[in-house]
C-alpha cells in the first residue's frame, strides 16, 4: 500500500504573527502545484488562528506544538483539544524531545495528551527517539519500545492507521548531523514492526513514520528513498520558504 508522503515543518518558538503570516504566504506560493505530499505547518499558539486564516483554500495543513489533556479549568498556561480544533488545527505534535527534555514530559504524560487529542479527533504526530549516550550505549531499540508502548498504552487499534511517528533521534535534532538514510530505515523498520505485534497488517501498512533531525533539501532525497520513511519533521528548514518548498519538492530534485 502506497503511503502519502507527508512533511511538516516544526516551527518551535519562532515567529511572530506578522512574520508567521508573511512566511505562510510565501510558502502557499512555493508549494502550490506540489502533487501527492501531504504538507503540514506548526506554528507557535499565538500564530495559529491567523495563519488557519491565512491557509483557507490552501492544502496545506495546520498542526499544534503540544496541548494539555484536561478539556478545561485550573490549568494555568495550557491549551486544550478543543482550543486547538477550534483554531482549525489537524495535526498535533505530541512527545517532541524538547517537552521531554525541558518540560519533564514523561511517557505517561504523552499518552495522556495522545487519547485526549484522538478523543478530539485531531491527528497526532507522536514523537519518539534516543540520544546519543541512549544510541551509544546500544540503547536505542529497547528506548524506542519503551516510548511507543508508553505513549500507545491503553489505545487499541481504532484509528491508528491516521497517526504519524516521527523518529527523531535527539542527537540529530538542530545539530546538523543527521542520521544516515539506512540508521533512519533501521529505526523505523523496527517502529513498524513494533507496530505490527501491537496493532494490526492494517495499521502496520498505513501508518506513516516521518524522520526527523536536520532535515536539508540536500539530504531529504536520501531519506525518502528509504522504504519505511514516509516523510519528515522538519525544524531549523522549516522557517524559511525556500529551504521548505525545497524539501517538499523532494521528488523534483
Ligand atoms: C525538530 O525539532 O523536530 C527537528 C527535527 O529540528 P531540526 O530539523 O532543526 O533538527
Amino acid at each position: 500500500m502506497a503511503r502519502l508522503p507527508f512533511i511538516a515543518g516544526n516551527w518551535k518558538m519562532n515567529k511572530t504573527v506578522g512574520e508567521a503570516l508573511d512566511l505562510v504566504r510565501e510558502l502557499k506560493g512555493a508549494v502550490s502545484g506540489v502533487k501527492e505530499v501531504e504538507v503540514a505547518v506548526a506554528p507557535p499558539f499565538t500564530s495559529l488562528h491567523a495563519v488557519h486564516k491565512e491557509l483557507e483554500g490552501s492544502s496545506i495543513r495546520l498542526a499544534a506544538q503540544n496541548l494539555y489533556w484536561e478539556e478545561k479549568g485550573a490549568f494555568t498556561g495550557e491549551i486544550s483539544p478543543l482550543m486547538l480544533k477550534e483554531v482549525g488545527c489537524q495535526y498535533v505534535i505530541i512527545g517532541h524531545s524538547e517537552r521531554r527534555q525541558f518540560f519533564g514530559e514523561s511517557d505517561e504524560t504523552v499518552n495522556r495528551r495522545i487519547k485526549a487529542a484522538l478523543a478530539q479527533g485531531l491527528r497526532v504526530i507522536f514523537c519518539v527517539g534516543e540520544t546519543l549516550r541512549d544510541r551509544e550505549e546500544g540503547k536505542t531499540f529497547p528506548l524506542i519500545e519503551k516510548q511507543m508502548e508508553g505513549g500507545l498504552k491503553g489505545l487499541d487499534g481504532q484509528g491508528m492507521g491516521e497517526m504519524v511517528i516521527a523518529y527523531e533521534p535527539v542527537w540529530a535534532i538542530g545539530t546538523g548531523k543527521t542520521a544516515t538514510p539506512e540508521q533512519a530505515e533501521e529505526v523505523h523498520r523496527f517502529i513498524r514492526s513494533k507496530i505490527q505485534k501491537l496493532y494490526s497488517r492494517e495499521v502496520t501498512e498505513k501508518i506513516r513514520i516521518q524522520y526527523g533531525g536536520s532535515v536539508t533539501p540536500e539530504n531529504i532525497r536520501s531519506l525518502m528513498n528509504q522504504p519505511d520513511v514516509d516523510g519528515a519533521l522538519v525544524g531549523g528548514a522549516s522557517l524559511k520558504a525556500e529551504s521548505f518548498s525545497k524539501i517538499v519538492r523532494f521528488k523534483e530534485m
